[in-house]
């Protein structure tokens, strides 16, 4: 589902909660007034009462002042009566109060100060199912929860003396940066690259959260589903979701390199894919476990050519060792 089908969704659902709330409150009420001898009289007089108050106040705005005057008092004195009835049946202060799931919004889905906006629980639930959308419902891979201290800090790459820890940071800041930003990224596409364990698809992870909460729904896949995808356009003829790969605004493929290679479809469907997406100017992000050299020689020349443009890619190597295996041994 797209983010708008899955807010309409949600919004039906705010129908029946409201629906549902006001039955409850509906029998509280007929409960209370069964409890208590004479409550639903006071109820009835303070109901008449307040609308009489509106009655007059539309009717005789401008000619009796004062008009109104006795009727706060007259409701102080009859909300203090309907609390003293449902003290006396022992029942809570609360026992005619409406039923909110959410009281910021009183169920509304949306607050409207100072504009109209979705509120808190909206948005969270939103969010969850953005995710559960991706595939990504259970996982909690947010930059928030990035731990740079699973990453070695002492060996020094040779390269660019950087160490495990100052590549991953450093990794970390631009993927940040990119979703804060996009679509008016540095460069429109993201390449990571690196050995298996190094927190490449934990990056591409938090970046598919970060946008989820700036609202903004991308395409999130496993290079083996992709192909998947690929292999039924091709064969099937049916597009759909290839289709919507090849639109989706930002596209995040994780894993690239570790699905099969089928003639015919991986290189051409692939080049096609990437090819149209930057032409368009598409964003998309990639990780792989692949070097450059590995890159070329899977995916042939034509493809490495576009993903070695450097206008349009920024690539971000990741080194070092393993950090799953630190997990495991319980250092982290
Ligand atoms: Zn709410």
């Amino acid at each position: 589902m797209t983010r708008e089908q899955l807010i309409l969704a949600l919004q039906q659902e705010y129908a029946a909660r409201r629906e549902e709330n006001m039955r409850i409150y509906e029998e509280r009420r007929t409960q209370a007034c069964e409890k208590c001898p004479g409550l639903r009289e006071v109820l009835d007089a303070r109901h008449a009462a307040v609308l009489q108050g509106v009655r007059t106040s539309l009717l005789n705005r401008f000619r009796k002042e004062g008009e109104n005057a006795q009727l706060p008092n007259a409701m102080a004195l009859m909300n203090q009566r309907i609390a003293e009835m449902l003290r006396e049946a022992g029942l809570p202060a609360d026992a005619l109060d409406p039923v909110y799931t959410c009281a910021e919004c009183k169920d509304e889905g949306y607050v409207y100060a100072p504009s109209r906006q979705m509120c808190r629980c909206m948005k969270q639930e939103l969010n969850h199912r953005m995710l559960g959308e991706l595939g990504l419902g259970a996982s909690g891979n947010t930059f928030e929860r990035f731990d740079e201290t699973l990453f070695d800090d002492e060996e020094i790459d040779e390269r660019d003396g950087f160490s495990q820890r100052k590549h991953a940071l450093l990794a970390k800041k631009i993927c940040l940066e990119y979703a804060d930003s996009f679509p008016d990224t540095a460069t429109p596409n993201l390449l990571l690259s690196g050995k298996s364990g190094l927190g490449k698809t934990f990056l591409l992870h938090a970046i598919a959260h970060r946008l989820v909460q700036r609202d903004i729904m991308p395409v999130y896949t496993s290079a083996y589903h992709l192909l998947e995808v690929a292999r039924k356009a091709y064969f099937e003829n049916s597009g759909d979701k290839l289709a919507e790969m090849m639109n989706a605004p930002i596209l995040l493929i994780d894993d690239l390199g570790t699905e099969p290679m089928m003639q015919n479809i991986t290189i051409e469907q692939l080049f096609n894919l990437l090819n149209e997406r930057q032409l368009s100017r598409r964003h998309t992000v990639i990780s792989t476990n692949l070097t450059m050299a590995e890159f070329k020689e899977r995916y042939t020349e034509r493809i490495a050519s576009r993903l070695m443009d450097e206008s349009s890619w920024r690539r971000l190597v990741l080194t070092g060792s393993d950090v799953r295996k630190k997990l495991k041994r319980g250092q982290a």
